[in-house]
């Protein structure tokens, strides 16, 4: 079987390119041109010699994603729908930074499907389909880079800040989903301090990403205060309950001017009450954190749950300020074409 080279490390690139007989240079020759210059095949390396190409490409494949659609919102907002080698499907979603500037975020999947089940989430309803290689993970980058620098918005374009809260859970595939932010991070050179995992609160891969895994940003996907409510809304939250949860929160090492993100999506008269911001308050104290509120996007007829009212927004937002936490409301992006949170795969189900 051919080599997938997104999928080796730089030590095993190198180890690659040894076994071939290769010189050493040959390995930052072929890094700069799949991940800074983003070539989809070994035709476009045009400074390798044609001979060392045919040789590559006997023994090594640069993978690459189909793109079947890309929805653009009015908003700005883009939605790639990609096809993986076996047919499955994946989106990834691009998000403008602010008006006007050519800078973007860009949310990327981890799996396809998923298996953790949040009831107010399209993508969980799919199930776990399979897990995504690290080369399909940085491919999302990779293509979505190629699209805005290349096809749309020139060279000066450029993704900023790239979030795992696509499809999938991440902790749950954390050995590819760590292969892969080491290669966004190491070859491609993408900061860490700009990018984010988000989980729904796997804590033994909480404690593992603490230890084991690059220092990016931690962002945990909440949602409630209690674990009567969790539990309603988030399965994962009988196995990991909210005291392990936000133990393993505490004990997560943050570096200076870093911390931990809560992500609570906001439903109609489920966890929207002051007594939940109250006791949300309660649970965060001692944690470096920030919160962000995300009012749901009414998904599909089949998911029962309303929007919040704006008064009640606000007096959450309100009782979490006063309490000295950083709390911002999230306006979903591109819920026209169903690309913002929670909404993935809803339009293809
Ligand atoms: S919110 Fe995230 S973890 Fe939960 S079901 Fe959806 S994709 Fe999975």
């Amino acid at each position: 079987m051919k080599t997938d080279l997104k999928q080796l490390s730089k030590a095993e690139l190198t180890g690659f390119m040894e076994h071939s007989g290769q010189p050493p240079y040959r390995v930052n020759q072929i890094i700069k041109w799949i991940y800074k210059k983003t070539a989809a095949s070994f035709d476009k390396m045009t400074d390798l010699s044609k001979d060392f190409r045919e040789e590559l490409k006997a023994i090594a494949v640069i993978s690459n994603l189909s793109l079947l659609q890309r929805q653009v919102s009015e908003d700005g907002t883009q939605k790639f729908l990609f096809e993986l080698k076996d047919g499955e499907t994946i989106e990834s979603v691009l998000m403008p930074n602010s008006k006007g500037r050519e800078r973007f975020t860009l949310c990327i999947s981890s799996q396809a499907g998923c298996a953790t089940g949040c009831k107010f989430c399209m993508t969980g309803r799919l199930g776990l389909k399979r897990n995504l290689k690290a080369s399909e993970i940085v491919d999302q980058v990779i293509t979505v880079k190629r699209h805005i620098e290349t096809w749309v918005h020139g060279p000066e374009a450029s993704i900023t800040n790239i979030v795992f809260m696509g499809m999938g859970e991440p902790l749950n595939n954390f050995n590819e989903v760590v292969r892969s932010l080491r290669n966004i991070t190491g070859l491609m050179g993408f900061s860490k301090r700009r990018i984010t995992v988000s989980t729904a609160g796997i804590v033994p891969g909480i404690r593992k990403l603490a230890y084991t895994g690059p220092d990016v940003n931690l962002a945990v996907s909440l949602n409630a205060a209690t674990d009567r409510i969790r539990d309603e809304i988030m399965p994962v939250n009988k196995k990991y309950p909210l005291n392990k949860l936000i133990k393993a929160c505490k004990e997560f090492p943050l570096s200076p001017n870093r911390r931990i993100t809560f992500e609570y999506v906001m439903l109609g008269g489920i966890n929207d009450s002051t007594a939940d911001a109250d006791r949300l308050v309660k649970l965060l104290s001692g944690i470096k954190s920030k919160v962000n509120l995300i009012p749901y996007n009414p998904l599909h007829k089949s998911i029962e749950f309303n929007p919040p009212l704006e008064n009640k927004i606000l007096r959450f937002q309100k009782t979490l300020r006063k309490a000295g936490l950083t709390v911002i409301i999230r306006k979903s992006k591109g819920s026209d074409i169903s690309a913002a949170c929670g909404q993935l795969k809803a339009s293809y189900s």
